[in-house]
C-alpha cells in the first residue's frame, strides 16, 4: 500500500466564547486548524487534523503546519501508512523538529492502519478499554464568579472533571483555589492550571497558601528547572503539559521525579507514534496521565481518546472534548460526542470519524505522487 496524495484544507474554528489563557497573554476568538486526507492506492484513505491552541500558547502555528506538510509531503509520498515508524522517520529526516506540523499526518496514517486491519486505532495500538472517559472542561482565567458560572455550565453538560485557569496575580489565584474548593461536588476532578503563569515565588506562595487543599497544579513555572526548583520548595502534586515535548522530556520528568502527572497533548508531543512512548515512561513510573487535543475539533478529539483508552483505566485522569467550545461542526455531528460528561471510544475501524468536506471547503494544497 502506498500514499498517493495528500490534500490540506484549512478551517477557521470559531470558539463559542473569547478565550483568555492565563496570566492575561493572550485573548483569541478562533483556532486556526489544518486538515490533512491522506490517499493510498489501496482505496483507503485516512484523516489528520492539527489545530494549535492560538499561536502564543506554546510554538505552535497554524499557518506552519501547513508549511511543514509543504516541506514534507515528497518525502511522505510513496510510503506505506501502515508503516507509521518509516513514515516518522521520513518526517524527522525531512523536517527535524516542529513536532506539531507531523502529527495530523501521523495520525492519518494510524486511521488508515486501523482501517486496513479492520480495527479502532485503539485496539490496533494493543488494545483500547471500553470505559468510558471523563472529559475535562477548560476554564479560562476569569473571576470567581465568572468562574463558578462556568463551572456550573460544564456540570450541566455532565462534566466531572475541570480545568482551571489561573496563573498570573498569586493573591487572586489562592482566592479562586480556595473559592473553587468551596463548591466542588464529592468525586469531581479539579486541577489548577497555571499555563506557566508563574514565577518560582508565586508557584511557591500559593502553594504554601492552599496546603491544606491538596490541590493539584498543572505548569506551575516555564521551564523543566522552574518546575525543579518549585519541587524543591513544595510537595504539592504537579502536572507536566506544555514542557511535555519531546520523549526526553518525559524521561527527565520521571527520572527527576518532577510530577505525578504527565499533561499529553497529542499535536504538540507530535502525534500517535510518539505520544505512546510517552505514556510508556509514564507506566513505568507510576505517572497518570491527561491525554488531549492541543485543540481542535472532534477528530482530534477522537485521536487522544484512542490514546487515552490504551492507558490502564485507573491511570487515565481524563480527556478533554475542545469540540464543546467550537461553534462549527465539521462532521455533522458524527464522532465520540459528550454523553454525560464522558467520551466513549468509537467501534468503527480506524479513528472512527471523518468530516464532511463540504464543511471543509476548497482545499489549499495538494501533493501527489
Ligand atoms: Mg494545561
Amino acid at each position: 500500500m502506498k500514499i498517493v496524495d495528500i490534500t490540506v484544507h484549512r478551517v477557521d474554528l470559531p470558539l463559542e466564547r473569547p478565550y483568555w489563557l492565563s496570566g492575561g497573554r493572550l485573548k483569541f476568538e478562533t483556532l486556526d486548524a489544518t486538515f490533512v486526507k491522506i490517499r493510498t492506492d489501496a482505496g483507503l484513505t485516512g484523516w489528520g487534523e492539527g489545530t494549535p491552541w492560538g499561536h502564543t500558547y506554546v510554538p505552535a502555528h497554524g499557518p506552519g503546519i501547513r508549511a511543514g506538510i509543504e516541506t514534507m509531503a515528497r518525502f511522505v509520498l510513496g510510503l506505506d501508512p501502515r508503516r507509521v515508524l518509516d513514515v516518522e522517520r521520513a518526517m524527522d529526516l525531512a523536517l527535524p523538529g516542529h513536532l506539531y506540523a507531523k502529527s495530523p499526518i501521523d495520525m492519518a496514517c494510524w486511521d488508515i492502519a486501523g482501517q486496513a486491519a479492520g480495527m479502532p486505532i485503539a485496539d490496533l495500538m494493543g488494545g483500547g478499554s471500553r470505559t468510558p472517559r471523563p472529559i475535562a472542561s477548560s476554564v479560562g482565567a476569569r473571576t470567581a464568579e465568572e468562574t463558578r458560572g462556568i463551572i456550573e455550565d460544564f456540570r450541566a453538560r455532565g462534566y466531572v472533571a475541570h480545568s482551571i485557569k489561573i496563573g498570573g496575580d498569586a493573591e487572586r489565584d489562592i482566592a479562586r483555589i480556595r473559592d473553587v474548593e468551596s463548591i466542588r461536588l464529592p468525586g469531581e476532578i479539579v486541577l489548577y492550571d497555571v499555563n506557566r503563569g508563574w514565577t518560582r515565588r508565586q508557584a511557591l506562595r500559593v502553594m504554601s497558601a492552599t496546603a491544606d487543599l491538596g490541590a493539584t497544579f498543572e505548569q506551575p513555572g516555564e521551564t523543566l528547572d522552574d518546575i525543579a526548583a518549585v519541587r524543591r520548595g513544595h510537595s504539592a502534586p504537579i502536572s507536566v503539559d506544555e514542557s511535555l515535548v519531546t520523549l526526553r522530556d518525559a524521561a527527565r520528568i520521571a527520572r527527576e521525579g518532577l510530577a505525578e502527572i504527565f499533561g499529553i497533548k497529542l499535536n504538540r508531543v507530535g502525534g500517535l507514534t510518539k505520544a505512546a512512548r510517552m505514556r510508556d515512561i509514564a507506566l513505568a513510573h507510576g505517572i497518570d496521565m491527561f491525554v488531549m487535543a492541543t485543540g481542535g475539533s472532534v477528530l482530534a478529539d477522537t485521536e487522544a481518546l484512542h490514546l487515552a483508552a490504551t492507558i490502564p483505566d485507573h491511570n487515565c485522569r481524563a480527556v478533554w472534548a475542545c469540540q464543546d467550545m467550537i461553534s462549527i461542526d465539521i462532521a455533522g455531528g458524527r464522532g465520540p460526542r459528550n454523553a454525560d460528561g464522558h467520551l466513549r471510544l468509537p467501534g468503527e475501524p480506524g479513528l472512527g470519524v471523518h468530516p464532511d468536506e463540504d464543511a471543509l471547503g476548497a482545499p489549499v494544497a495538494r501533493y501527489e505522487l
